[in-house]
């Protein structure tokens, strides 16, 4: 991870100009140590933190960054809660904790509302649901396939939209049917990261910004994490840095796919446009595999992302394909002034699930959201906080646990990354 090639700091996010909540992290100056040490301050290991320091354990929390620094404060804000796959696939696929699994991912969302209650984070959480609309008929069948197998799972607060109901909730003709999942949300998710930082450090975790860990190295039962400003040591490290990951710990960076997403933001839209653009306030992502993403801000900006440039953007122009996408699904913001343009990485293992890990004694890790760990990173952190308190093994935790299967080996280079993506767009095209 080069933190000073990221492309954030030529395309500063919407959500890093607009934060309401203050960033509690301070620079690691000199050597220290602690109980237990996480690397990355996204949704999953500020969650974690949050765990262990209510179970009275001593951490500190370390960012080459800082909190939301990486895919947590950059993210289009969705709250969607659930694993991708419904019950019935999670228990074929993870045998009999798949049931568990099941009814864990459905509460996700509810443990980052209890959160956000809970320590009154200043984020601009609106439960407003999760619109995914059907861009043809081979999309309509499996929303319609996707609503039957949650109905049958016994989930409740989804319901199927037809043609004009869908066009209604999303302001546009564009879609042909589509489901809404009442339980969802939206959030301004940097200044979510530095609620939960905030949270976190209040409840007595260290939380250092600003410091990279350059390697780990484990000794005479302690771990000692390196950065340039001084050493931390250790009986317990975390790793939670997804798709930034990098070589820190290679049993999750060779397993996974690190491709950018990004997002465009428009100024202040006036009522005349704004009111009929997603009127009651759902995010919404559609049934494209290479899916395009929006939500309205309260100040009606329209937040709208989509597939980006493998190693990030570089350019305005490089942007000009979700501009197009955004004008194409809502032909009234021709010509809107787009006031931010953003990017960040996206953590994609082989069967899209994400993974708790103990790749060695002491050494927990937690990734591979695939585009989303806003209410599955927050859930994920808690779980693995309280099973480290309470000295779980990891095959009793309801989540997929494990490595991440190996990628096919065309995956993990550039041009493999290039010809999925494309050969998906043409998918979406045809069915
Ligand atoms: C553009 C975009 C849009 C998205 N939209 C959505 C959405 O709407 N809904 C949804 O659910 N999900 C979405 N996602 C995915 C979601 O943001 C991520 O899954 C989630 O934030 C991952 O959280 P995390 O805590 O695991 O990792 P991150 O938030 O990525 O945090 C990892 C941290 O690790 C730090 N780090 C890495 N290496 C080191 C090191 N060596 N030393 C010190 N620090 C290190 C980084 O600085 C970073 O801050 C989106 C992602 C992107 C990029």
């Amino acid at each position: 991870m080069d933190i000073d090639k990221d492309c954030i700091h030529h395309f500063p996010s919407l959500w890093m100009e607009t934060a309401s909540e203050p960033d509690v992290s301070v620079p690691l100056d000199g050597d220290t140590s602690a109980e237990i040490a996480i690397v990355g301050e996204g949704f999953t290991g500020l969650c974690c933190a949050i765990s262990l320091a209510d179970a009275g354990r001593d951490v500190v929390l370390i960012d080459g960054g800082g909190p939301g620094w990486g895919g947590s404060g950059r993210n289009s804000g969705a709250v969607i809660r659930g694993f991708k796959m419904g019950r019935t696939a999670l228990s074929e696929r993870f045998g009999e904790t798949g049931d568990a699994m099941f009814e864990f991912g459905t509460r996700n969302a509810e443990m980052l509302y209890g959160l956000v209650e809970r320590f009154g984070i200043d984020c601009q959480l609106r439960k407003t649901g999760w619109v995914l609309p059907a861009h043809n008929a081979a999309g309509l069948r499996s929303v319609q396939d996707r609503h039957a197998t949650w109905v049958k799972d016994g989930v409740t607060g989804v319901e199927l939209l037809d043609r004009q109901e869908t066009a209604k909730a999303v302001g546009s003709d564009a879609y042909i049917g589509g489901l809404i999942d009442r339980e969802c949300g939206v959030l301004q998710p940097f200044s979510y990261a530095r609620g939960l930082a905030r949270a976190a450090h209040s409840l007595g975790v260290r939380v250092y910004g600003q410091t990279r860990v350059t390697h780990k190295t484990y000794s005479g039962g302690h771990w000692y994490l390196q950065t340039p400003a001084g050493k931390i040591k250790a009986k317990t490290v975390v790793i939670a840095t997804d798709a930034w990951t990098d070589k820190l710990e290679p049993r999750m960076s060779d397993r996974m796919v690190s491709t950018h997403s990004q997002i465009v933001a428009t100024a202040p839209l006036p009522p005349s446009i704004a009111d009929s653009l997603l009127p009651e306030g759902p995010c919404a992502s559609d049934s494209r595999r290479i899916l395009l993403y929006w939500n309205k801000t309260p100040d009606n900006r329209i937040v709208f992302g989509t597939r980006g440039k493998v190693d990030g953007p570089k350019t305005d122009g490089d942007f000009a394909h979700v501009e197009k996408a955004m004008v194409a699904l809502y032909p009234a913001l021709k010509g809107a002034k787009i006031t931010h343009r953003w990017g960040g990485r996206i953590g994609l293992t082989r069967d899209f699930m994400p993974r708790i890990d103990q790749p060695q004694p002491g050494l927990w890790t937690a990734h591979g959201y695939s585009g989303r760990g806003v209410a599955m990173g927050t859930a994920f952190g808690l779980l693995m906080g309280e099973a480290i308190a309470a000295n779980r093994s990891t095959s009793t935790l309801p989540v997929p646990v494990g490595p991440a299967p190996d990628l096919p080996p065309k995956f993990t280079h550039r041009a493999g990354i290039v010809r999925a993506t494309l050969w998906y767009r043409l998918l979406d095209r045809w069915m």
